[in-house]
């Protein structure tokens, strides 16, 4: 007897059938929770009171799939590195959908848990290296304030997979708002035939675009939307260092979510060329380059709408075109406006960009650490130490100070202002390395306590320390892997 209170629907399913297989994940031999979130159950209603801990467990692991649900795997194609690739769900499968009291949908889907018509040559399966680290990031994410799938668990599988060691194996259970991707679009288009794409458009924007539904050209409204969607996320990004490392058009996700923690990192020392991806040599996804990427990504979405846009071709690319190149301003304004707030200033005057630009050129220049020295101005005592010592940064620092001045807020809500979107701590790499060779041992005791740390961001606290010293130079990790 399962006892699960929520129904999964599988509306998805529902479209052309191209665009999905229908599978259940491949059972494994041994499940064990590693780590549960009930915070986040709790928030989307996912009511697991009346199922006993080990019919959880299998649950999570795909082991058991409850009655009436229909679970899927969704093909999608990608740009990956700029290159055309077939994709899909190589190694997850969505279990099903659930619509929360309030009416929103999210998808459950486990990652790792098993091959499927897409995996192609792999093997269906994920190391617990890699799942931990996108359960801590996506987790640090959110807390961040930052669009993000979520993570609900992560499952020991009990079972081995080889690459290029031995690894544990895992399955991660995500939440995301959807899985449809610019990737998916791109699969949608090739095969020719518009009614495909139709469908998926008309999906996307039942789920997540309904402000739109009504607008007289419906491609050219969602790019629109998108450009406004994609250049908040990364202005978020930006915000906080974030560097997802592997912006592929299927990794680009059209509900506004930051997806796929594969060689994704948060930068420590402030470089605009900051790259830690093993596999991204020529630093196509570079930390200075996530707009123009982003802007590319949403060009390979133009190009899958275009069939459906009315007109000749001439006419609907110069259409399409006009709105893709309103990505830069879009983005800018954003930018311009996010670092306005992390140095406190709610107007804006001319003189702001020069002096945000300025800023980040000291950093640049002296290696500053980027996180630190955002929550130190934040801080409202004098900043101290041998770094801010320097004429270039006391000379920018009383520019800031007259600039202040002009401010109609008076300095406390600068400060309150600057505290809630300079984060005192991130999930730096060489911490979270330490967690999940930690937990490759076993050992998940600093797993959770990074977790932990990564609760409430913006607040401080001696717990905190730890978390907030950039790495010694023995410590630093300038090397991230894709994580398959
Ligand atoms: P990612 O780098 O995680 O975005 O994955 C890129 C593509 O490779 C996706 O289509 C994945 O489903 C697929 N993939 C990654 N790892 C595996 C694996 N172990 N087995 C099968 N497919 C995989
Ligand atoms: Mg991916």
């Amino acid at each position: 007897m399962t006892n699960f209170n929520f129904p999964l629907e599988s509306t998805y399913a529902e479209l052309p059938d191209v665009l999905f297989s229908k599978l259940s994940p491949t059972p494994v031999s041994q499940p064990e929770i590693i780590i549960f979130n009930p915070k986040l159950a709790d928030e989307i209603g996912l009511n697991f009171s009346e199922t006993s801990e080990e019919q959880r467990t299998h649950f999570l692991s795909g082991n058991l799939v409850p009655q009436g649900t229909a679970p899927f795997a969704q093909a999608y194609a990608g740009h990956q590195f700029g290159n055309f690739t077939v994709l899909g769900d190589g190694r997850a499968i969505v279990l099903g959908e659930h619509r929360t009291s309030s009416g929103r949908r999210f998808d459950l889907q486990l990652k790792g848990s098993g091959r499927t018509p897409y995996s192609r040559g792999g093997d269906g399966r994920a190391a617990l290296g890699p799942m931990l680290r996108e359960y801590i990031i996506s987790e640090a994410m959110h807390a961040l304030g930052i669009p993000t799938t979520r993570s609900l668990a992560v499952v020991n599988s009990g079972e081995t997979v080889y690459r290029e060691t031995e690894l544990p194996g895992a399955i991660l259970a995500r939440i995301a708002g959807s899985h449809i991707r610019v990737g998916t679009f791109e699969f949608a288009s090739l095969q020719g035939d518009t009614a495909i794409t139709q469908a998926l458009l008309d999906y996307l924007i039942d789920r997540h675009f309904p402000e739109i539904k009504e607008s007289e050209n419906q491609p050219l409204a969602l790019l629109e939307a998108v450009i406004e969607q994609q250049a908040k996320l990364i202005t978020h990004w930006m915000r906080v260092g974030f560097i997802h490392g592997v912006m592929n058009t299927d990794n680009m996700a059209l509900s506004g979510e930051t997806i796929d923690y594969g060689p994704c990192a948060f930068m420590d020392t402030f470089a605009p060329d900051t790259v830690f991806s093993s596999i991204d040599h020529k630093g196509r996804y570079a930390y200075a380059n996530q707009p123009y990427i982003a802007q590319w990504n949403i060009a390979r979405l133009a190009e899958s709408l275009l069939p459906l846009i009315e007109g000749n071709k001439e006419e609907t690319i110069a259409m399409a075109e006009d709105v893709l190149n309103s990505f830069e301003q879009v983005y800018k304004k954003r930018w311009l406006s996010m670092m306005r707030s992390k140095l406190g200033l709610a107007s804006a005057e001319k003189e702001d960009e020069k002096l945000i630009t300025d800023l980040l050129d000291w950093m640049h220049a002296s290696q500053s650490d980027y996180t630190n020295t955002f929550r130190n101005l934040s801080n409202s005592t004098l900043i101290s130490g041998e770094l801010y010592a320097s004429k270039n940064f006391q000379n920018w620092h009383s520019r800031w100070q007259d600039r202040l001045e002009k401010e109609e807020q008076d300095r406390e809500s600068s400060i309150a202002q600057m505290r809630s979107v300079n984060p005192s701590v991130i999930p730096r790499n060489h911490k979270v390395e330490e967690a999940l060779q930690a937990g490759e041992q076993s050992d998940f005791k600093p797993f959770h306590d990074l977790i932990n740390a990564m609760n409430e961001p913006y607040e401080e606290g001696e717990h905190l320390l730890p978390y907030q010293a950039p790495p010694q130079p023995g410590e630093k990790v300038l090397q991230t892997f894709c994580g398959t």
